[in-house]
């Protein structure tokens, strides 16, 4: 990787695969940084109490050891957040950044950066998107609707409009939960939002843009936590063997 740019490598996203990735690649000392809209929502699980078994050698399950698992084999979702925040923060090489990518910079068809809802552009050799369910998404609860890729967090639509303006092909994908409710309950809610499409795709790589790379549900649709953390695993082999182009 040159070292012309600030980052060997930018994520965008801090869920499960963002923050796999973002931790594999910055713990074998490339310069990582990873945007994400809300420092509350890193690792964040939908459930309360997601099961603390996880892939062997993820982020998900070096961090149980640290935590307190329940006799149903689950941990607490706050806890997981915080453990796995903590860990990305100490981490020399990764700096965490609260923010929200509005845009791709690129340069000769190749990503060389990403713009922020800020204003202040950050410039990286790499950049991978992780941005799970947010792609243009719409919450639907009865008869309401939000702009938000999961229940209570904010989805900007300029990224999606963005991606589309590059010739990246987006295609639609839901998810209905919570789970164990029944479709009549009010709680009941169902997100609609785009992914990248297979097509557009030749492993980790987006075709239409040099150097953007994708991990999670924007790449494989809608997956499970273990199924996410393993692609941003994958997806970090991919950044550090020089295996995709
Ligand atoms: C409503 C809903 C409920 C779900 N419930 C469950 C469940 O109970 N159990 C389960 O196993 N799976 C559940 N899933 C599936 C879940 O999305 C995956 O299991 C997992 O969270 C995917 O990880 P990810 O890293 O791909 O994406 P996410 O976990 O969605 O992470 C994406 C991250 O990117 C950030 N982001 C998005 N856009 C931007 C941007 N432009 N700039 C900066 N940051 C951005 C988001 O804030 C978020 O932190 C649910 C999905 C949805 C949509």
């Amino acid at each position: 990787m040159s070292s012309a740019a600030a980052h060997d490598l930018i994520i965008v996203g801090g869920g499960a695969a963002g923050a796999e990735a973002a931790a594999r690649v910055a713990e074998a000392g490339r310069r990582v940084l990873l945007v994400t809209t809300s420092l509350d929502t890193i690792f964040a699980a939908r459930c309360e109490r997601p099961p603390a078994d996880a892939p062997e050698g993820t982020l998900q399950r070096r961090l149980r050891d640290r935590l307190p698992v329940a006799p149903d084999g689950t941990v607490g979702s706050w806890e997981l957040h915080g453990a796995a925040k903590g860990h990305l923060e100490r981490i020399p090489t990764l700096s965490v950044l609260q923010s929200s990518v509005d845009a791709l910079i690129t340069e000769g068809g190749a990503a060389i950066g990403v713009a922020t809802w800020e204003g202040v552009p950050r410039h990286g050799v790499r950049i991978a998107l992780c941005v799970g369910s947010f792609l243009r998404a719409r919450l639907r609860r009865g008869a309401s609707e939000e702009r938000a890729g999961r229940p209570g967090e904010m989805a900007y639509d300029e990224l999606a409009d963005d991606l589309e303006r590059r010739g990246v092909p987006l295609v639609p994908a839901s998810w209905e939960g919570p789970e164990g409710v029944r479709p009549d309950d009010p709680e009941r809610y169902r997100s609609d939002f785009l992914v990248v499409d297979r097509a557009g795709t030749e492993g980790h790589a987006v075709r239409a843009v040099r150097n953007l790379y994708l991990a999670g549900v924007c790449r494989l649709g809608p997956v499970d936590y273990a199924s996410a953390a393993r692609d941003g695993a994958a997806l970090a082999r991919t950044m550090l063997d020089g295996t995709e182009r």
